[in-house]
């Protein structure tokens, strides 16, 4: 019997009760520090940083251009990294899947290839007031390059979006809908699909910013009926500088490539240029290779744990967390829709969120304190700032408790 299959057999529910997966974890294995930041970007197991190495060690070589086997072998790894997207989102061909440098990148490519050829003057483009700001920079800029107008659903108290403003803002001059799975500022899970069935009524794709979305929930793309789907590498216990966008086949192969340059052509003239088929013209130049190994194992890793396991663990750390945080007097939780990811958005009265931030690093708590890139969601609660702890599949309560008891120093600190 393979004894690291029983290993693997053991992971489950109760495997992640134990003690989370933290010892998958070499940067947790400094038993001190509680990292409470995966919503910024994740930790790495093991795994990952062995499919990095391992490739760079052994397997090194550029890909689709090689004759020579070491690069027909990286050839095979980077496009067997996209099947494992494809399968990870449930998208019906690996064709579908388009890597880019992560969500941000992805969404700019959207903007640049997808909606701007749709656009016209007083056109409009429909977001919310919920979204990261790199699902509203590119939107702004589109509107100011063609004219095209920016609406917004707007949120409510519990921070989540007021869906009953949705059927008006869906007008005859919507052209897409962009929209957040899950907040990275509140935790907010949106009920996307009831938002692209609604869209769809009124015939507007829809793009979904699952950054926040994929390391916490499954998702299957073809369920969900959404035009696109967007996400990056790192916050997924993956490598940075990768992410990937699922769009429906159709689309792609109705889009102007965005950047131009080597592995995106057919053929090269003096005077003009054949493009590949999707998704090879939207990946110009040399790609990053082994980010893309590393987001495969990235997937293999959280698959292996169970994306069903890894929900009802956070849900539970969820429940736990707003007990604990419930007993500091003074702190206010921002953000309490009721279906919520594992994220903690806070102030605790009296005390700067900077303050708060640099005392729990004291203590070796990493949190985020800032605006956490969503400034319109800011506004509406009329606040500069939030703590915000964002958990992860390595966190368990007895991190949730050191962060409490550090903020009750810290209003002792502070004498509020
Ligand atoms: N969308 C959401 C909801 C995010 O939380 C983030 C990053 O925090 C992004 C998009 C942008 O991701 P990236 O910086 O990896 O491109």
């Amino acid at each position: 019997m393979d004894p690291l299959k029983d290993v693997a057999d053991c992971r489950d529910l109760e495997f992640l009760r134990q003690n989370g997966a933290r010892a998958d974890f070499p940067l947790l294995q400094n038993e001190d520090l509680v990292f409470l930041d995966s919503g910024a970007s994740a930790q790495k197991p093991q795994v990952v940083l062995d499919a990095l190495t391992d490739f760079y060690r052994t397997g090194y070589a550029n890909i689709h251009r090689g004759v020579y086997r070491l690069s027909q072998q990286a050839t095979e790894l980077y496009e067997g990294a996209r099947g494992k997207i494809q399968r990870f989102l449930g998208a019906a061909e690996s064709s579908e899947i388009v890597f880019v440098r992560g969500a941000t990148e992805g969404l700019n490519l959207l903007a640049h290839s997808f909606v701007r050829p749709r656009v016209q003057p007083g056109d409009e483009i429909l977001i919310t007031q919920m979204e990261h700001h790199s699902n509203i920079v590119p939107w702004q800029m589109l509107g100011q390059e063609t004219g095209a107008v920016l609406k917004y659903v707007p949120l409510t108290g519990t921070g989540e979006l007021d869906l009953a403003a949705l059927p008006e803002l869906l007008t005859d001059r919507t052209r897409v809908l962009a929209v957040t799975h899950v907040s990275n500022a509140l935790g907010t899970i949106n009920p996307v699909a009831e938002i692209i069935r609604l869209a769809r009524e009124k015939g507007v794709p829809v793009i979904v910013d699952g950054a926040q979305a994929v390391p916490h929930l499954a998702v299957d793309v073809q369920a969900l009926d959404c035009d696109f789907y967007v996400f990056s590498g790192h916050k997924l216990y993956g490598p940075t500088g990768i992410g990937a966008v699922y769009g429906k086949a159709e689309h792609w192969r109705a889009m102007p490539p965005w950047q131009g340059g080597g592995d995106m052509i057919l053929s090269v003239t003096m005077e003009q240029t054949t493009y590949a088929e999707p998704p090879a013209c939207f990946e110009a130049g040399t790609p990053d290779i082994a980010g893309a190994i590393g987001l495969g194992a990235a997937i293999d890793y959280v698959q292996g744990l169970g994306l069903a396991n890894i929900t009802a663990y956070e849900q539970e750390l969820l429940a736990a967390g707003t007990e604990i945080l419930g007993a500091v007097p003074g702190l206010r939780v921002i953000g309490t829709a009721a279906d919520k990811a594992a994220v903690f958005s806070f102030v605790l009265e009296g005390v700067h969120p900077h303050d708060v931030g640099t005392f729990l690093d004291g203590d070796n708590i990493a949190v985020r304190t800032g605006h956490h890139c969503a400034q319109p969601i800011m506004d509406y609660f009329g606040i500069p700032a939030t703590t915000r702890a964002s958990l992860g599949v390595y966190n368990t309560a007895a991190d949730l408790e050191a962060l409490a008891e550090s903020l009750l120093r810290i209003r002792k600190f502070f004498r509020v």
